[in-house]
């Protein structure tokens, strides 16, 4: 038997491991993490492979946990010695995956998640083929503009760049295998629940395009 309660398209619980790598992409304002947590709690056996960053850690977070805080001598370090499965820079820090979690993982049989940036995602895809990536989208633009505002603790200027990457970033939908629209919290965590199963058709990138076109329109 195996630990993972989601298994991928048909394997028996019997049958060899079926633990896969999960790519999960958004642009800030779609409520990637709110979702992503919430998948986690349903489903404990599900590992995040915790990234190391050159950015500030802010005052919620904690080493190890959110991310492992280094200095750029040290992430070029890692990036040299190829302990890293992808990096890229984002909003002016740099961040990146570790090859050896992620690999440690799976041969747990455990699922993983990467959350990580549209660039990350194309790195992985090319070296780890295999791997199943998902964009995660906000309903509307309007919501999405409301959702970045919301957040009273930045400036309009900051607001406006916000959005500005978050549209920038929405045009690589069409490179994911999965879209996901998170409209509803409930109805996307199931989505992206059957995703990981293996078993949601109608979230293909190809079938969710019409959904999608007008949403950017
Ligand atoms: P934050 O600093 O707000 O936690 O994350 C900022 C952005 O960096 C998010 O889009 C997040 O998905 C992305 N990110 C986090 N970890 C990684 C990583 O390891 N690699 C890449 N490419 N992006 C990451």
């Amino acid at each position: 038997m195996t630990s993972n309660r989601l298994k991928h398209s048909g394997v028996a619980a019997n049958e060899a491991p079926a633990a896969r790598l999960f790519v999960i992409a958004a642009p800030s304002g779609a409520g990637k993490t709110t979702l992503v947590r919430k998948l986690v709690a349903r489903n404990p056996d599900i590992r995040f492979s915790v990234s190391y960053t050159t950015r500030q850690k802010r005052r919620n977070e904690e080493d190890g946990r959110d991310y492992f805080f280094v200095n750029l001598t040290d992430f070029h370090d890692l990036q040299e010695k190829g302990e890293l499965l992808e990096s890229a820079l984002v909003f002016d820090n740099y961040y990146g995956t570790s090859r050896q979690q992620v690999e440690k993982h799976l041969a747990n049989d455990h699922h993983v998640l990467l959350e990580i940036d549209w660039q990350g995602a194309q790195q992985v895809r090319e070296s780890m083929s295999e791997c199943i990536t998902i964009f995660i989208l906000p309903p509307s633009r309007a919501e999405l503009e409301r959702r970045l505002r919301d957040r009273q603790t930045d400036s309009d200027a900051v607001i406006e760049r916000r959005l500005r990457d978050a549209l920038s970033d929405m045009s690589h939908w069409n490179e994911f295998d999965y879209c996901i629209v998170n409209d509803d919290l409930d109805r996307a965590v199931d989505e992206l629940e059957a995703v990981l199963r293996g078993d949601c058709e109608h979230c293909r990138s190809a079938r969710m395009r019409p959904l999608i076109e007008k949403i950017l329109a």
